[in-house]
C-alpha cells in the first residue's frame, strides 16, 4: 500500500516507519500514513513558523478571503470527504457527510467572526490613549482525537488561521485521513506553504515531540484526561497557553412534566450518535421517579430496533473505532460489581453480516447508584446509565456528582426549573428540551472541572488563539 505522507511545508514528506489505518467496519487496513518523527516535527513547525511571520502581517480581509475559499473547496469535496471520514471512524455515512457540512461552516464563521473581531480604545485620562488589539501566537500546535477528526480540526484551525496563526496538526493514528486532505485543499485554496501542516503519527512519539517544540506558542488538545494531563504538563514546561477539550459523563435530566415524545429520541441519540464516542454524549440518564418506568421502557424500544452495521451502508449505528476500545467497552459493562440492571444490550455484536467489525451493541443499564464506576466514569461506547431522583436538589446532587462537567440537558416545561437548573449545574453547556452531541459551530464549547478548560466554537472561539497587546500613547 503506498503511504500517505505528511504535508509540510506544502510538500508531502514521507517515512520510513508507517502507521496503518484500519476500517473499523471490517477491521481491514485501509490506507497507510507517515509516522512522523522529532526529525518531521521539527521540519513542520520550522515551516510554520517561517510562514507565520508574513501571515500575521496579511490583512484581515485577505486572510478571511481565503477561509471562504477553503470552505468552498470543502463543500465541492463533501461527498468525498464525508465518505471517507465515515469509513476511518465507523461513523454512519450520513453523520461523516453532516461532519463535513459542519466543517465547511467552521472555515466560513472564523471568515466572518474574524473580520469584525475588534479591539478597544478608550482614553486613560486627558492626554493619554489606550488602544487594545489582538495578536497571533505564531505557531499553534493541535492535537486532535479520531471521533470527530473533521469537525475539531475546523474548529481550532479555522479561527487559529484567521487570527493570523500557522498551524502543525497532529491528527489522530486512528484516523488521519481527512486532515491530510483537508491541508492539501488548504494549498488549493491558496493558503501559503507552511501555514497549515499535518504531521501523522504515534500520540506518544510525534504527538509528544509537537508538544515539547520550543518553536510552537500554543497547544489546542481535544482527548482523554490522561494524556490531557500530560499535555498540560508539556504546555507548562513550554509555558504556552493550551486549550483542554477532555471527557465528560454528561447527563439528561427528565422532569416529571418534560414533554417525553420530543425527549426520547433526542436522549436516544445523544448516547448513540457515533457509538457514544463522543465526549459531549449523553451517557447518563436521570429521571424523576414518577415517570422512570415510561421513559425507561420508551428507551429500550428504540434501542432494541437500532439498526448496527458497516458505516457506509449508513446503518443507525456503526462499529467501534477499534478493538481496543470495544475491549474497554466490554470490560466496563461485564465487569463484576458493575450494579444496576441490564435491559438490552451488554455485548459485542459478532459473526454473520458483522464480520471482522467492532460492533457493540445498544447498552441501557438501570438503576445505576452513584457509587458505580459507569455512573462516573466514560465508557466512551453506546452505553446509557439510568439513575433516577426524588426531588430537584437530588437532581442537581446527581447532575453534578462526577468530575466531569461538560454538557448537561434538562427536559422540563416548567421555566422556573430550567432557570434553576441552568444555575446550578456545573457544566459548560446547559441544553433546555433538547440537547447537541457536536456541531454547534456558533456555541462556545469546553468544560468545567475535569472536562477541560478554554473555550472553542463560537465568536469565543477566537479568543484562544489570539493575545491581547495593550498600548498606552500619552500625547
Ligand atoms: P482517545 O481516548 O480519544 O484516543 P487520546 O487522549 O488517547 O484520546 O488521544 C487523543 C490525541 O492525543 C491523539 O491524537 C493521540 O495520538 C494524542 N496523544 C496520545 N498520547 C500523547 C502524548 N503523550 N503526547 C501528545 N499527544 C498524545
Amino acid at each position: 500500500m503506498k503511504q500517505l505522507p505528511a504535508l509540510i511545508d506544502g510538500k508531502p514528506v514521507e517515512t520510513t516507519a508507517e502507521v496503518p489505518v484500519e476500517d473499523p467496519s471490517t477491521g481491514e487496513v485501509m490506507a497507510v500514513t507517515a509516522d512522523c518523527g522529532p526529525g518531521e516535527i521539527d521540519l513542520a513547525v520550522t515551516a510554520a513558523q517561517t510562514a507565520a511571520a508574513s501571515w500575521r502581517r496579511t490583512a484581515v480581509a485577505d486572510r478571511a478571503r481565503l477561509l471562504r475559499r477553503m470552505s468552498a473547496l470543502i463543500e465541492r469535496d463533501l461527498d468525498s470527504l464525508g465518505r471517507l471520514e465515515a469509513q476511518q471512524t465507523g461513523k454512519p455515512l450520513r453523520q461523516g457527510l453532516r461532519d463535513a457540512e459542519i466543517t465547511v461552516r467552521y472555515f466560513d464563521f472564523y471568515a466572518s467572526a474574524v473580520e469584525t473581531f475588534y479591539g478597544n480604545s478608550f482614553p486613560l485620562n486627558d492626554t493619554t490613549s489606550v488602544q487594545t488589539m489582538w495578536e497571533p501566537h505564531g505557531v499553534t500546535a493541535h492535537i486532535i482525537p479520531w471521533n470527530y477528526p473533521m469537525q475539531i480540526l475546523g474548529r481550532s484551525v479555522a479561527p487559529s488561521l484567521a487570527m493570523g496563526n500557522c498551524v502543525v496538526l497532529k491528527p489522530a493514528e486512528e484516523a488521519p485521513l481527512t486532515a491530510l486532505k483537508l491541508a492539501e485543499l488548504a494549498l488549493e485554496a491558496g493558503f501559503p506553504p507552511g501555514a497549515f501542516n499535518v504531521v501523522p503519527g504515534y500520540g506518544e512519539s510525534a504527538g509528544a515531540a509537537l508538544t515539547a517544540h520550543p518553536g510552537i506558542g500554543h497547544i489546542s488538545f481535544t482527548g482523554s484526561v490522561e494524556v490531557g494531563k500530560i499535555i498540560s504538563h508539556a504546555a507548562a514546561d513550554l509555558l504556552v497557553p493550551v486549550i483542554m477539550e477532555l471527557g465528560g459523563k454528561s447527563p439528561n435530566l427528565v422532569f416529571a412534566d418534560a414533554d417525553l415524545d420530543r425527549a426520547v429520541p433526542v436522549i436516544v441519540n445523544s448516547i448513540l450518535q457515533n457509538g457514544g464516542q463522543t465526549c459531549s454524549a449523553g451517557s447518563r440518564l436521570l429521571v424523576h421517579e414518577s415517570i422512570h418506568d415510561d421513559l425507561v421502557a420508551r428507551i429500550a424500544e428504540h434501542f432494541r430496533g437500532v439498526r448496527v452495521g458497516p458505516a457506509l451502508g449508513d446503518p443507525d449505528l456503526g462499529p467501534l473505532i477499534s478493538g481496543p476500545q470495544r475491549d474497554r467497552v466490554v470490560s466496563f459493562v461485564s465487569e463484576s460489581g458493575r450494579g444496576g440492571d441490564l435491559l438490552t444490550g451488554g455485548e459485542p455484536l459478532t459473526g454473520g453480516g458483522y464480520g471482522n467489525g467492532y460492533f457493540y451493541a445498544p447498552t441501557l443499564i438501570d438503576n445505576v447508584t452513584p457509587d458505580q464506576r459507569i455512573f462516573h466514569e466514560e465508557v466512551f461506547g453506546p452505553v446509557l446509565a439510568v439513575t433516577t431522583f426524588a426531588t430537584h436538589d437530588e437532581a442537581v446532587e446527581l447532575a453534578n456528582g462526577t468530575d466531569y462537567g461538560l454538557v448537561t440537558g434538562v427536559w422540563t416545561t416548567n421555566v422556573s426549573t430550567a432557570q434553576r437548573m441552568i444555575r446550578d449545574i456545573k457544566a459548560g453547556q446547559v441544553f433546555v428540551n433538547t440537547y447537541g452531541a457536536s456541531g454547534g459551530v456558533e456555541l462556545p464549547f469546553g468544560g468545567f472541572k475535569q472536562s477541560g478548560y478554554g473555550r472553542e466554537k463560537g465568536a469565543e472561539g477566537l479568543r484562544g488563539f489570539a493575545q491581547v497587546k495593550t498600548a498606552i500613547i500619552a500625547s
